[in-house]
């Protein structure tokens, strides 16, 4: 299509998605425009500097994957550290190793070895084996039984999804490895790390020279943006996009409180969940343990799960069989010939995903080879 706008593409939204269309455009000298409502750019994988520290501001961002063409492409921009992501669950004082292994079963009950480990799970798991788990409470007994559900689960998931367990779809759960080594890595990628200078090195990189406005609401003036380029990528919420018209998706929102310290160590590892639903947040960040910082300060952050509203971001999708029936309404009506030819949507928020950052370059590099061919 070619008209007389000024730009080949509006991105609505200055994430990750976005960072890597733009700078996918950019190599076929396309002239795209970045609007973003926040004041800066890099969506929540933005990083704000502290007292030296890179301070992950909309919550953790480790990155993994498995997948190599993903890895070499964020390697263009950023070099990765070493940090291997190793939480630790505090549940009612006791600490306990994640994800869920060797040490964890050896805290959990003194096994010693795989083979006492297996024995164990069995017998803590036999009042549950001939379930066919259909929500998350049940995915977790047959899996590892009532003492590890009820210690390091329930009171977590209940807590940062704000209902009960049996409401929750059991795919959540089995995103945490179980193992029977004494391996504290919370994946299963072939790498990991954080980007060496940060997350803000990683998007500028991405960006490159693209046009980025920020502190502009898309909605405010719609129109106006629309006519400025021929095709609009939207990397918001898809409900947004059309007004919910046929309802809200829901989402799970976050409350964040940091604090500065006058300590260099706080608690000894970047992330210390909080699995005890008696503790109103889920767990604390301790920001410079990503980047093994050295520094006489610290910055911790305490994670509160909230509901989500218009007053706060929408972080995790619920993804339950309502909200999926509703996201089918708003992708068909996208894919109507009075859309298709004008708007093309991606991203967690416009594909209601609870993508990674890996699922998120992936899903943008499959949408420009399609788009940009
Ligand atoms: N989870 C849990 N206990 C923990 C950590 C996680 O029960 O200590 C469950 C919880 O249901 C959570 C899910 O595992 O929603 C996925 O956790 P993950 O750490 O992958 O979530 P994210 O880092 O994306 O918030």
């Amino acid at each position: 299509m070619t008209t007389s706008a000024k730009y080949d593409y509006l991105i609505v939204g200055a994430g990750l998605f976005s960072a890597v269309f733009a700078h996918q455009a950019s190599l076929q000298n396309k002239r795209v425009l970045v609007i973003d409502k926040r004041d800066h750019r890099g969506g929540n994988i933005y990083c704000e500097n502290v007292e030296g520290i890179n301070v992950h501001k909309y919550g953790a961002h480790i990155f993994h994957t498995s997948n190599k063409e993903v890895w070499d492409y964020v390697n263009q921009f950023v070099d990765f550290n070493h940090y291997v992501n190793s939480p630790v669950a505090n549940y009612r004082d006791k600490l306990y190793n994640l994800p869920f292994n060797m040490n964890t079963f050896y805290q959990l009950w003194g096994v010693k070895t795989p083979a006492e480990a297996k024995a164990k799970i069995e017998e803590v798991r036999a009042p549950y084996k001939d379930l066919e788990p259909s929500n998350l409470e049940e995915q977790a007994l047959f899996l590892g039984g009532k003492d590890l559900y009820e210690k390091l689960i329930k009171g977590y998931t209940e807590k940062q999804w704000g209902r009960p367990a049996t409401q929750i779809p059991s795919f959540i759960i089995k995103r945490l490895p179980f193992r029977f080594t004494f391996d504290n890595n919370y994946f299963n990628d072939l790498y990991q790390g954080i980007p060496i200078g940060g997350y803000n090195k990683l998007i500028d990189g991405l960006f490159g020279d693209t046009e980025i406005l920020t502190g502009l609401n898309y909605f405010d003036e719609k129109e106006k943006y629309d006519a400025m380029a021929d095709k609009v990528l939207y990397t918001g919420k898809i409900d947004e996009f059309f007004d919910c018209q046929f309802g809200k998706l829901e989402y799970r929102s976050l409350h964040f409180e940091t604090e500065v310290l006058d300590t260099d160590n706080f608690q000894g590892n970047a992330v210390v969940n909080y699995t005890d639903k008696d503790v109103p947040f889920t767990r604390i960040l301790e920001h410079k343990h990503f980047e093994f910082g050295t520094s006489d300060k610290t910055v911790i952050t305490r994670e509160y799960p909230h509901e989500f509203s218009k007053d706060n971001e929408p972080y995790y999708p619920l993804n339950d069989k309502v909200n999926e029936a509703l996201l089918s309404q708003y992708q068909e009506l996208a894919q109507s010939a009075q859309y298709r030819e004008k708007y093309i949507f991606g991203g967690r928020l416009a594909d209601y995903k609870y993508y990674d950052m890996d699922d998120t370059i992936e899903a943008a590099l499959k949408l420009t080879s399609r788009e940009l061919s």
